[in-house]
């Protein structure tokens, strides 16, 4: 399939010429700016001499989504609206399936613009949606700063492998598109729902999930950037990695939904700072690591099981050591509840019942835990699936699979045999002690959320 602005965008099918307007399917970049498909859509919209119009179907059947997710969802899709508006541009918010919905829009369509997608099951509903239609169907890829397959044909080792790929990629695609000015017939907005009717929407119709105080949206994603730039990103090479101290971006659940760009984020990290070596800490996670995660869902054989996916040394060792003697084994329900021995387990396991999310470095802590206290290696995946998927705002999300597969050795060497892990790298409570102060991690996952 051709690729144009160096990989961004992807002609899935060439339009026929016929068709009333130009359809953008927002489905991955819940944004009005610093987004490359929105811009795309606009100049194709102007460019072709027909209206342009923005779809967002809200699809209650989501894979995995409950009440947290879809607040934080709707949150974003009130700025969405202001934003649209205040360029000119008219939006439609529909309520049903995908897969109903869709091809109404598709069949007067000059072309339908969407967002990519990398992980399995939205991938499968949009090929099924692609195969039925006669529009031209162009893909772009808004949340990421080089291009997926662009940076790489193959699924990466591991960052060390990727990294030099999108260093040497990276000054094509920064700024990234510059905004511009849709000059088409305003058309009616079609509204089937208000964003700001979560309760209405949600209450009775999907899984209620405790949501949490984090608010969505692009509005608060800038502000917490502009916090992040003024306060926390001068100390982000040193702290980050430190569960104790609060120098991360907090920025996950937002690119998760789309709700800011990476672009966006890098941008004003410059402006701040220049290039030193907080810039590089930041480009490290937000495009090396989180693209190779991107990178490894899109071409991943399976997500089904680590053994989908893990190299093969890890899975030979995981193997030998499955059926080691293990000290504790929890039920799910014990895991989700934090009702472990583990004081600092359980201190994350509140911070994600509570917080949506948990710090990268306990993150790790966690999977590693639940590999230790599971009967199985894919009772264990399932389990981090499952809870992840269940109560992360960043959840269900490339970096999701890519990071729990890491517990289970991907994108990693192997380390000195021991129990259970085999040769995959094992974490320990008194590494934990010895490098950082847990009381104050602890007390702030406790004390913070009042659930000491
Ligand atoms: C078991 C496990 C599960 C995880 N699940 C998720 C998940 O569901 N969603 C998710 O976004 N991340 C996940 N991660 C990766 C990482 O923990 C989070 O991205 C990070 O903690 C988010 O916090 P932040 O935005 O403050 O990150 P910062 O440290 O401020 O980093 C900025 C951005 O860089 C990216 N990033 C940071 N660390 C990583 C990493 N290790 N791999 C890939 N990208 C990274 C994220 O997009 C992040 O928002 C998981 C990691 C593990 C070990």
């Amino acid at each position: 399939m051709p690729l144009d602005h160096n990989g961004r965008i992807r002609t899935v099918k060439k339009p026929t010429g016929k068709g009333k307007n130009v359809v953008y399917w927002m489905q991955g970049a819940f944004r009005a700016t610093w987004s490359p498909s929105l811009e795309f859509a606009i100049q194709a919209a102007n460019e072709e001499g027909l209206p342009l119009l923005v779809l967002v179907v809200l699809d209650l059947g989501y894979p995995e989504a409950n009440y947290r997710s879809f607040k934080f969802f709707l949150e974003g899709l009130a700025d969405v609206k202001d934003g649209l508006a205040k360029r000119g541009i008219p939006l439609h918010l529909r309520k049903g399936k995908f897969e109903e919905i869709l091809p109404e829009y598709i069949a007067g369509a000059h072309t339908l613009i969407s967002d990519a997608a990398y992980l399995p099951a939205m991938r499968a509903i949009r090929d099924r949606i692609y195969a039925e239609a006669e529009s031209g169907i162009v893909e772009v890829e808004p949340n990421v700063l080089v291009p997926v397959r662009a940076a790489s044909d193959k699924m990466e080792y591991g960052a060390y492998t990727i990294r030099p790929k999108i260093r040497r990629l990276a000054p094509l695609f920064q700024p990234g598109f510059l905004p511009r000015e849709y000059r088409g017939k305003k058309l009616d907005d079609v509204l089937d729902f208000e964003p700001s009717d979560h309760r209405k929407l949600l209450e009775g119709q999907v899984e209620f999930v405790q949501p949490c105080s984090i608010v969505g949206g692009s509005a608060q994603a800038a502000k917490i950037l502009r916090e992040f730039v003024q306060d926390r990103y001068r100390s982000f090479a040193e702290l980050r990695g430190n569960p104790a101290a609060q120098a991360e971006t907090g920025l996950s659940p937002y690119l998760h939904f789309g709700h800011i760009s990476p672009m966006q984020v890098l941008e004003e990290a410059r402006g701040a700072g220049g290039l030193d070596g907080n810039y590089e800490a930041l480009f490290e996670q937000l495009v090396v690591r989180r693209e190779l995660a991107h990178n490894f869902t899109l071409y991943a054989s399976g997500l089904g099981s680590p053994f989908d996916f893990i190299p093969g040394w890890a899975a030979e060792t995981l193997k030998a050591h499955e059926r080691d003697s293990k000290d504790y084994l929890y039920s799910l329900g014990e895991l989700e509840e934090a009702r472990t021995h583990d004081r600092f387990w359980n201190a994350a396991q509140t911070e994600l019942l509570n917080n949506g999310k948990i710090h990268n470095y306990m993150r790790m802590y966690w999977g590693k835990k639940i590999i230790e206290w599971s009967e199985t290696v894919d009772e264990a995946y399932r389990r981090m699936v499952y809870l992840n998927n269940k109560y992360a705002l960043d959840g269900r999300d490339p970096n999701s699979y890519a990071g729990i597969g890491w517990c289970f050795g991907l994108h990693d060497r192997p380390f000195v045999e021991r129990r259970i892990f085999g040769k995959v790298r094992y974490m320990s409570d008194g590494g934990l002690r010895r490098k950082f102060d847990m009381e104050a991690y602890t007390r702030r996952a406790y004390g913070e959320l009042g659930v000491e």
